[in-house]
């Protein structure tokens, strides 16, 4: 055996990559597996941008770039994060990186010491926690339960800050749930955060897959934004998951910070990425219309999975305002016989059941801090979320 770093010790693997394990496992040995599972657009990346790639590779755009991105993408990008938000943003007030995983991980390392207190609304996301162990930091996780529509309320908000609070995440939309606050909702929140220095990280990667109209946070708390990170990236809104392409945009001595771990770490996303990232964030009518058109299928896709789950009359489903997950609380389904007279005894274990039975796959909600709910994406095809409902519904018939 091996001696590992203590910091090992307290890391969990993602849940969501090694349920993507199992089905790969299952599909391999010949068995016809439903995903409900993965957290990516099942569209292909828009034509141009694919193009850009391309060009960028046929001119041998292929050599090292300035660390956190080429001087035109952090232009594009401080251009898009200043028109979205409303607070003007600088080339020197963003970065880029790859994902907006890296970003998150990248900002965690910039602010936190040991000691310091992340405050992570459950249900949430899950790298969040990993990454806020990573950086020495206690996740502190309040519960926004179904009950508020799974968004966290101004009082838990009040409640969960310290004198430690480093950093608060907010997630809207989220994953996994599909929430989406209300300007009202961020008002509030704000409101609470009047006092306190914590910073702000308003992780906005789901905003172009948005049913209702989108509150922005910095919109509705201009006042908070020398103590917010916006963080976003090209996977969701373009269907770009594999180019690897996330920013974050904030006060300039933070983004430095980030800058200078990231020259030591990834230095920058691949160059052939970044230029076409650079097509995805220049404006155009083109891809802004075929991202629309992804957001009208989600749209499409969220109302037929959620007619479909009303067919269970053991579970009950929030209406999720954006992303692609739906997050039914699956209690009702515990404890009493299902198909077969099996007995589940946690939503982990209807999930695993699930799998094996009825082959589908989908994240059980122990993984998001929210036991008793089961996290399905639809971002897969209408005939799938069909056939996948039909055999949910048939293996917990009693
Ligand atoms: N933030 C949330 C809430 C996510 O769901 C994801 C991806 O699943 C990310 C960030 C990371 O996205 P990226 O692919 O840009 O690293």
């Amino acid at each position: 055996t091996y001696r590992l770093a203590k910091r090992l010790a307290q890391l969990e693997p993602s849940a969501t990559a090694a349920m993507t394990g199992r089905v790969a496992q299952m599909r391999a040995a010949g068995i016809n597996v439903i995903s409900f599972s993965v957290g990516e657009p099942d569209f292909d990346t828009p034509a141009p941008i694919k193009a850009a790639g391309i060009a960028a590779i046929n001119q041998n755009y292929t050599h090292y770039t300035p660390a956190g991105g080429i001087a035109e993408l952090r232009k594009a990008v401080a251009q898009r994060a200043s028109s979205d938000s409303g607070v003007t943003y600088g080339i020197n007030q963003v970065t880029t990186t790859a994902g907006a995983k890296e970003a998150l991980y990248l900002a965690f390392q910039a602010l936190c010491d040991e000691g310091d207190e992340a405050i992570i609304p459950a249900p949430y996301w899950v790298s969040y926690i990993e990454q806020a162990k990573l950086a020495g930091a206690t996740p502190i996780t309040p519960m926004a339960s179904d009950a508020s529509g799974f968004k966290l309320t101004p009082e838990q908000l009040a409640a969960s800050l310290s004198p430690r609070t480093r950093i608060v995440v907010l997630n809207s939309p989220s994953n996994p749930t599909g929430a989406v606050y209300s300007a009202a909702e961020l008002r509030a929140l704000a409101d609470v955060l009047r006092d306190s220095d914590a910073i702000v990280i308003s992780d906005e990667i789901y905003d172009a897959i948005s049913y209702v109209e989108y509150a922005r946070w910095l919109k509705v708390a201009p006042e908070m934004a020398d103590r917010t990170l916006i963080v976003n990236g090209a996977a969701k809104a373009y269907a770009m998951t594999g180019w690897r392409v996330g920013y974050v945009a904030g006060p300039q001595p933070i983004i430095t910070a980030i800058k200078d771990i990231q020259s030591h770490t990834s230095t920058h996303t691949a160059s052939i990425s970044q230029y076409a990232a650079l097509a995805a964030y220049t404006p155009s009518a083109e891809i802004e219309a075929t991202v629309a058109e992804m957001t009208t299928q989600f749209h499409k896709r969220r109302d037929l999975i959620l007619g479909l789950l009303a067919e269970i009359p053991e579970i009950t489903c929030n209406v999720p305002d954006g992303a692609f997950y739906v997050f039914p609380n699956v209690t009702g389904l515990l404890n009493r016989p299902l198909r077969g007279g099996r007995v589940c005894t946690s939503s982990d274990d209807l999930t695993n059941y699930l799998l094996d039975e009825a082959h589908i796959a989908a994240v059980s909600g122990e993984s998001f801090g929210a036991p008793g709910y089961i996290r399905f994406s639809y971002a897969t095809s209408e005939e799938q979320i069909v056939e996948g409902m039909r055999r949910f519904i048939a293996a917990v018939k009693g």
